[in-house]
């Protein structure tokens, strides 16, 4: 699956999700998306879910943003770095970033980093619409 197909697919979960919460509040719709209402109630959300597993070893974790606003893909690359294809990569240069390497590929590598996934910073960029939160996020 390449980077477009998913953000597609989990943009589109994303919105039937929020169309079922009209109902609720910015505050109570990010309190819907923390991780322990969402592993019961939105079971194909992620795939973790069916593990009842995280993606980040954090006690607050939030799911809303899933993926990252700072992300930055192009499914054809950004550039080359020597033989490798530069595929993704963090537009603030997270400290808590790092870069998966294969032999011909460099992705952005995001399993060290929270900053998605913490309350504090959903409700600073938060917006009903996840395209509109990502919308920064597809270099193509
Ligand atoms: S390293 Fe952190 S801030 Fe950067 S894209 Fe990944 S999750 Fe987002």
């Amino acid at each position: 699956m390449s980077y477009k197909e998913w953000f597609d697919a989990h943009g589109a979960k994303h919105a039937k999700i929020m169309e079922k919460l009209t109902h609720l509040n910015d505050a109570e719709v990010i309190e819907y998306f923390r991780f322990e209402n969402m592993v019961r109630n939105e079971t194909n959300f992620c795939p973790l879910y069916a593990e009842n597993k995280k993606c980040h070893d954090m006690e607050d974790l939030n799911c809303y943003l899933c993926a990252c606003p700072n992300f930055r893909f192009n499914d054809k690359g950004f550039t080359k770095e020597g033989e490798k294809t530069l595929f993704s990569t963090c537009s603030i240069e997270s400290p808590d970033g790092d870069r998966y390497i294969s032999a011909q590929a460099i992705h952005q590598n995001c399993v060290g980093c929270l900053v998605p996934h913490r309350e504090s910073y959903v409700r600073k960029v938060f917006d009903r619409s996840w395209f509109a939160v990502m919308n920064e996020v597809v270099c193509e």
